[in-house]
């Protein structure tokens, strides 16, 4: 794993997030995203290098819609930058960490990624991402 990439936080309203969150981090989102694979739309502000990304459901079964549902919002995941993801998941289910996701997927800023699942790692959802190729 390289540095933290970004920390995702899930939330019920996008808008009053991206201004909530701009008067906190004095500093604007500056981009919008919708990845409508996972039926969540995302915003993205950068502080110090380190990413925030908001997670907001588009659909009542979006894995944000229940995550909140039972969690409610929050802290959702952990990213961590790697170098090659599909070279990650095999290094991780070596490890014996379960992963969600034992192929990459498309994410949000141009991203692959592949996530491990958060009864291996104390309850916390990783998320490794690598820079998709241009
Ligand atoms: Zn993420």
């Amino acid at each position: 794993m390289n540095k933290i990439e970004h920390i995702g936080i899930a939330v019920s309203n996008l808008e009053e997030s991206n201004r909530l969150f701009a008067m906190l981090l004095g500093t604007p989102h500056y981009k919008i995203e919708e990845v409508e694979s996972e039926g969540v739309r995302t915003s993205f502000f950068e502080v110090g290098g380190v990413k925030i990304e908001l997670l907001e459901a588009t659909r009542p079964d979006s894995p944000i819609a229940k995550f909140i549902e039972k969690k409610g919002e929050g802290i959702h995941h952990l990213a961590f930058a790697v170098d090659d993801v599909q070279k990650s998941i095999a290094v991780q289910e070596e490890n014996g960490f379960a992963m969600i996701n034992k192929v990459p997927k498309d994410g949000a800023d141009n991203k692959s990624i592949a996530f491990l699942h958060p009864k291996t790692t104390n309850g916390v959802l990783v998320e490794m991402c690598q820079e998709k190729l241009a």
